[in-house]
C-alpha cells in the first residue's frame, strides 16, 4: 500500500513543520530531493524552464561538492535551494550531534557554492528525531510534504504515478520528486506529463515560505 498522502493527523502533531503551502490560489510547490546530479537535475531545470515553473531543490551536500556548477544554475534560474543533510543521513540511525553536524556541513558547502545557507530543511526519509528537530528549529524550517510521487518505486508504472499525482494535486500541495540516479528513468517518463497537467489545469508554482 503506497501512502501518497500523509495521515491527516500528522500536521496536527508536528504543527511546526511545513506540510502544505497556502491554498488560496491555484498554486502548488514542486520539490526535488537528493540532487544535484548531472544528467538529471539539469534536465529537470530545462523541463521547468520550458513551462515557466519554479521549484525547491533539497540538496545533499556531497552532491553539491561534486556538482557545484549545477547547484549554481539552480540558484541562477530563480529556484529555491533547501538543505537535505551532507550525507543523506537517516535521523533514525544517527546521534543528534552527528545529525546536526551533517546539516551544518551541508549549510557550509551551500553557503560557499551559492552564497547562502538555506532556511529550509527536509529530513532524508522524512524521519527526524524530536531532539534533532529541536536542534534545528527555529533557525531552520522543516519541510515535509502532502503528496509523495513514489518516483523511487521500481514497481510503479509511470502511468499510475501520473494518475495518482494528478488526481491528488490541489491548491497548496507540496509534492516530492527525486533528482537522482535511481529515479532518473521514472522521472524522465513521468515528470513532463505531470508538469503539462499543472499548466493545462491552470496551476502555477510557489516557492516555500515560512
Ligand atoms: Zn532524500
Amino acid at each position: 500500500m503506497r501512502a501518497y498522502q500523509i495521515p491527516f493527523f500528522l500536521p496536527f502533531i508536528y504543527s511546526n513543520r511545513l506540510w502544505s503551502g497556502p491554498a488560496s490560489e491555484r498554486k502548488i510547490s514542486l520539490t526535488f530531493d537528493d540532487g544535484p546530479v548531472l544528467g538529471i537535475t539539469d534536465w529537470v531545470l530545462e523541463e521547468l524552464e520550458k513551462r515557466g515553473l519554479k521549484a525547491t531543490f533539497f540538496m545533499v551536500g556531497d552532491n553539491v561538492r561534486k556538482h557545484p556548477a549545477l547547484a549554481q544554475s539552480v540558484m541562477a534560474a530563480g529556484h529555491q535551494i533547501g538543505n537535505h543533510t551532507y550525507h543523506h543521513l537517516s535521523g533514525w540511525k544517527s546521534s543528534t550531534q552527528t545529525y546536526l553536524d551533517d546539516v551544518a556541513s551541508c549549510d557550509a558547502i551551500l553557503a560557499d557554492t551559492v552564497g547562502e545557507a538555506p532556511r529550509f530543511f527536509r529530513p532524508p526519509y522524512g524521519w527526524i528525531s524530536p531532539g534533532q528537530a529541536k536542534g534545528l528549529v527555529p533557525a531552520k524550517k522543516i519541510v515535509m510534504w502532502n503528496l509523495l510521487s513514489y518516483d523511487f518505486d521500481p514497481d510503479l508504472s509511470s502511468e499510475i504515478l501520473i494518475r495518482e499525482c494528478t488526481s491528488r494535486t490541489a491548491p497548496g500541495t507540496i509534492v516530492v520528486f527525486h533528482d537522482q540516479q535511481k529515479t532518473k528513468a521514472q522521472l524522465k517518463k513521468a515528470l513532463p506529463d505531470y508538469l503539462d497537467f499543472l499548466v493545462g489545469e491552470g496551476y502555477s508554482t510557489q516557492l516555500l515560505e515560512v
